[in-house]
């Protein structure tokens, strides 16, 4: 038994350390193959290491990003009121507000954008607010509509400070922002028009160029957000407070909880 197990062994080094054609395009395969399946094994086994989800935070200054980044950073338990755990923000990040608006992170790990507002003083800062939010909403249009099969992005507009009486409700900042944003996109259209691309000349470059520009359905009269489904972008407005009593952060974090 052992000796035929010794003659088999004996017998299959012969045949493989013997050059010939099947041994020869064997050998070869596994050099060629050998590494690309061992890649794709590592690769595959982490999955989560590789493919961690993003959620991507903007607004404008002052809206309340670094509060809500500590507080998110110091792991305190959103869904508890804030009231019993008031995180106090560190001052030590400092935030600016980009002018142009690209979307740099990879968006197959981008999950989801929260655009924070400052829901007690948008009254003065609507114009402001709303023309960063224009540019955000249309960078992610032009993405869906740019390239095909794009996993959509959803949007959390998150009305911030609902801990102070001067704080609009959810509904109104929803109800001001989307009245600019119909503002906005009728001024750029018309600018478009004014900028000397007339019906004569360039019909084809001037009609793309403005559609390319108009955010959500084209030629609509009024801007609502609803629009945006069109292009499968879900856009939500809900009330919160980072710091202070009130709602807290409860709904944001469930919204995003179930999109991540
Ligand atoms: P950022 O510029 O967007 O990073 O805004 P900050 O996080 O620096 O917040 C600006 C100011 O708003 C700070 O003084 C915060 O303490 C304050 N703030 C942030 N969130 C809230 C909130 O929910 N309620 C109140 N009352 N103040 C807040």
């Amino acid at each position: 038994m052992s000796s035929d197990l010794k003659e088999g062994i004996k017998a299959f080094l012969t045949y493989i350390l013997t050059p010939s054609t099947p041994v020869f395009i064997v050998g070869f395969a596994i050099v060629l193959f050998a590494p690309i399946i061992l890649h794709f094994i590592l690769h595959g086994s982490s999955p989560s290491y590789t493919q961690l989800p993003s959620v991507l935070l903007l607004g404008p200054s002052n809206s309340g990003k670094t509060a809500l980044l500590t507080l998110l950073e110091r792991n305190a338990h959103p869904n508890k009121p804030s009231s019993t755990s008031p995180p106090s923000p560190s001052a030590t990040h400092t935030s600016q507000t980009p002018l142009t608006i690209s979307l740099p992170v990879p968006s197959s790990k981008l999950r989801a954008l929260l655009f924070l507002v400052d829901a007690s003083s948008l009254d003065d800062n609507l114009p402001a607010t709303a023309t960063y939010l224009y540019d955000v909403l249309l960078a992610l249009q032009k993405r869906m509509t740019q390239k095909k099969k794009q996993k959509p992005i959803p949007v959390l507009i998150a009305a911030n400070k609902l801990d102070l009486f001067t704080a609009l409700p959810a509904a109104l900042v929803k109800s001001q922002l989307e009245g600019e944003l119909g503002r906005i996109r009728r001024t750029r259209s018309k600018g478009l028009l004014d900028s000397g691309v007339g019906a004569d000349d360039e019909v084809v470059g001037g009609g793309g160029e403005e559609g390319d520009e108009w955010l959500g359905e084209y030629g609509s009269e009024k801007f609502s957000f609803k629009q945006m489904m069109e292009f499968d972008i879900e856009v939500d407005v809900l009330g919160g407070n980072v710091v202070g009593d009130g709602p807290g952060v409860e709904k944001w974090w469930k919204w995003i909880a179930e999109r991540v």
